[in-house]
């Protein structure tokens, strides 16, 4: 057991595969550089200190008492995994949390996920609990679910924990396995903020999943995974519902197109499909904004753009492009310029490659 010890977790981006966790299907996703990082200690007493330097709040609460606050909800995230650790028999003693990121908050990168991802880690290691990889993700995801009440599925927490570098993350959520596909070496990720903050709590993201239960069962199925198209247009869906169905339908395809394109090296056929998942998520679940189409359609426009899109959520947040990284510098430079001029609105651009998962930092 040790004192003390840090933990970092990083943010995530979904690169394709959208609001398909939930669905049971395939995303592909990767970790970035940026992410939450925790310096941990025990502490002698049984109460949990927790203290974020990006927001300067500071909760003290005892582990025998330990439910959501309304004051400080941000630290429902540590606080939950905690409760949901005691919950499923782990011994735990007093801790002290200081949290530090480098993540944008409610940008769409899942800075919530990298929260309770460096919080588990950190218990983990103070006291030596045993704790497989894919366990320890689904008990964040838990935490989030019940005890934060955001109904996300498992993509946020399993990438963070997953994540490798120069590799996408190939997440089954059936069968709740993962495996790496690598990136090309010339391939970078643009990650532009529209600038516009998303906000799933505000009810659609738990509105799409009930339409995407509601398909389901219309058609039969455990599950949108196992829906083909032909049984989706013969089912007597209205017309919201089967639009919502079609996206689910058709990103599980282009995740698995997607995965055959890597693995081909090919990077503009990657890129298409990112297009159309795109298309698909202004057209059919209409979860994307002006903002987020703006941006993907001056990425397509723009020399060295493989392919765009909406990330995450949607509603607001961020896209993805996938980039030829020698031309990263004037990709940026381009798009930041022409967004601004079209709305007025400034993107802040991350740059950056597949990175490692959550680690204990030296
Ligand atoms: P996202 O996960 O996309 O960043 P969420 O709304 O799911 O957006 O989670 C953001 C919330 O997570 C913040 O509003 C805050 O409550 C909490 N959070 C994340 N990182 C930190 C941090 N470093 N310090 C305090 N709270 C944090
Ligand atoms: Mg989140």
């Amino acid at each position: 057991m040790s004192d003390t010890i840090t933990t970092f977790a990083p943010g995530r981006v979904e690169i394709l595969g959208n609001h398909t966790d939930y669905n049971l299907g395939f995303v592909l996703s990767a970790a970035i550089h940026l992410g939450v990082t925790i310096e941990a200690s025990r502490l002698s007493k049984d109460i949990l200190e927790i203290s974020s330097e990006t927001n300067q709040r500071s909760i003290s609460i005892e582990l025998s008492n330990l439910r959501p606050l309304t004051e400080d909800a941000w630290a429902n995230y540590p606080i939950g995994v905690i409760k949901v650790l005691l919950a499923a028999g782990f011994r735990l003693g007093g801790m002290r949390l200081d949290v530090s990121s480098d993540l944008p908050l409610g940008a769409g990168l899942s800075s919530s996920a990298a929260l309770e991802v460096a919080t588990v880690m950190a218990a983990k290691a103070l006291f030596d609990l045993e704790i497989a990889r894919m366990p320890l993700a689904q008990l964040c995801q838990k935490a989030e679910n019940e005890f934060v009440g955001v109904h996300s599925g498992l993509l946020d927490q399993a990438s963070s924990v997953f994540g490798k570098y120069h590799e996408l993350i190939l997440l089954d959520f059936l069968n709740v396995t993962v495996e790496t596909v690598s990136l090309p070496a010339n391939a970078s990720l643009l990650l532009l903020n529209s600038g516009v903050p998303h906000e799933l709590t505000g009810g659609e993201y738990n509105e799409r999943r009930k339409q995407c239960m509601l398909a389901a069962k219309s058609i039969g199925v455990a599950s949108l995974r196992d829906a083909a198209l032909a049984q989706l247009e013969s089912a007597h869906l209205d017309e919201v519902t089967r639009r919502r169905a079609l996206h689910i339908i058709g990103e599980n395809d282009r995740v698995l197109q997607g995965v055959q394109a890597l693995r081909s090296n090919r990077l503009q056929r990657f890129g298409e499909l990112m297009l159309a998942s795109h298309f698909s998520s202004q057209v059919n679940f209409e979860n994307s904004t002006s903002y987020l189409d703006i941006l993907v359609e001056l990425a397509r426009k723009t020399p060295g753009v493989f392919g765009s899109r909406l990330t995450g959520g949607g509603f607001g947040g961020s896209t993805v492009s996938l980039i030829e990284s020698v031309c990263a510098d004037e990709i940026v430079q381009r798009i930041s310029r022409d967004y601004h001029r079209m709305t007025g609105a400034n993107c802040s651009p991350i740059l950056t490659e597949p990175s490692e998962g959550a680690r204990i930092l030296a």
